[in-house]
């Protein structure tokens, strides 16, 4: 994940605690859309992120984002972040470690950039996609090494690549691969079996571009700008011009859990309101059962929940009559 911006832009850390409406954790595409939202709001924001841009800061072009022909992922988080903090936000760089719940109940976010007493709470926190956590791999992370089959499988058209995993996002990346022309998809799976529903195996026999490889384990990716060459464990090489790993992601769920948030699925509960199990806690994007299909794991998806996620804060906030602007 990327670290930005640089240090000097980075507040100093104190041991003041500040007291603001509303705390937002996440600086992917939901923390700085509900961050908008909130602070348009008049509602005082601090939103603090540890990785810029969440997981849309690791795309290097964005193609499906309404506005934006094109786009990478910084640029589009650049832009969010300023026009939240146009409105107010106070964008905060740095890892939460712990939230409590006070005794009046509010909630006490400790950070290794400074404290914070915020009275309602909007967690972005997303999810971090697993890693193949072989050599190569995060050299060519977006010049060739994809997470994300549904964003990026336009840039393969006549191209070769190799799909990773044997569950239904492989297998339905595999086909989407194979929809937009790639030249020939290697879909490995590194047991004898496919985890996946039997009718996308039998939709990806049919296509003349897709092989199907078993007992394939990833162990090399090699290349010089981009992608060329991936090795496996039994020694076997392909020539690729990319290599997608499509093996799932860890939704970020300890902040929400440790607050005593229900989950379901492994994703932090959310009503159609956003509102989690907590009084006052708020929840919008990947980390959300909202969105389990894995291909619905998207920017739109994202910014759509956390706009009714800052709605539903406003609407607490104004309840409690607690709204502060400095
Ligand atoms: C390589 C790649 C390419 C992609 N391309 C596209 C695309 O082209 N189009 C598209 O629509 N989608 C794309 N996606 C998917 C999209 O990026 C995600 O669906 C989206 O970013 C989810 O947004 P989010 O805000 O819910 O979570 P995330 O983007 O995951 O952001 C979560 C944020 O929470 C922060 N956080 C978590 N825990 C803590 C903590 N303890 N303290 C502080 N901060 C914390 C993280 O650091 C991060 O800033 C892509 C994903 C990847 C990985």
């Amino acid at each position: 994940m990327l670290l930005l911006p640089p240090k000097e832009d980075k507040e100093e850390e104190s041991d003041e605690i500040q007291e603001l409406d509303l705390g937002i954790v996440g600086h992917g595409p939901a923390g700085f859309t509900a961050a908008l939202y909130a602070s348009r709001a008049a509602i005082s924001v601090a939103c603090i992120g540890r990785d810029y841009g969440g997981q849309m800061g690791l795309a290097l072009e964005i193609e499906n984002y309404p506005g934006f022909e094109n786009i990478s992922g910084i640029d589009l988080a650049d832009k969010m972040r300023t026009q939240a903090e146009k409105f107010g936000t106070k964008i905060i760089y740095g890892e939460i470690s712990t939230i409590v719940i006070t005794e009046d109940n509010r909630f006490l976010i400790k950070s290794d950039m400074g404290n914070y007493i915020v009275t309602a709470l909007i967690i972005a926190t997303g999810g971090t996609h697993r890693e193949l956590d072989v050599p190569g791999e995060k050299e060519f992370i977006g010049r060739g090494v994809s997470y994300c089959a549904t964003c990026d499988a336009a840039f393969f058209k006549e191209k070769t690549v190799v799909v990773v995993g044997s569950g239904d996002a492989a297998a339905t990346g595999t086909l989407a691969l194979s929809d937009v022309g790639a030249k020939k998809i290697y879909w490995t799976s590194r047991s004898d079996y496919l985890k996946c529903e039997r009718i996308y195996v039998e939709r990806a026999e049919e296509r003349e571009n897709i092989e199907i490889l078993y007992n394939k384990q990833v162990t090399e990716i090699k290349g010089t700008n981009t992608v060329e060459e991936i090795v496996f464990n039994d020694g076997t090489t392909l020539k690729a011009d990319g290599i997608f790993a499509e093996i799932g992601a860890l939704p970020n769920t300890e902040l929400a859990e440790a607050l005593g948030c229900e989950l379901e699925d492994n994703l932090v509960r959310i009503d159609d309101d956003c509102n989690t199990s907590v009084p006052g806690v708020f929840a919008a994007g990947d980390v959300t059962s909202k969105i389990k299909n894995p291909l619905n794991r998207q920017i739109t998806t994202s910014v759509g929940l956390a706009t009714i996620a800052a709605i539903s804060a406003a609407e607490f906030l104004q309840a409690r009559k607690t709204i502060k602007k400095d």
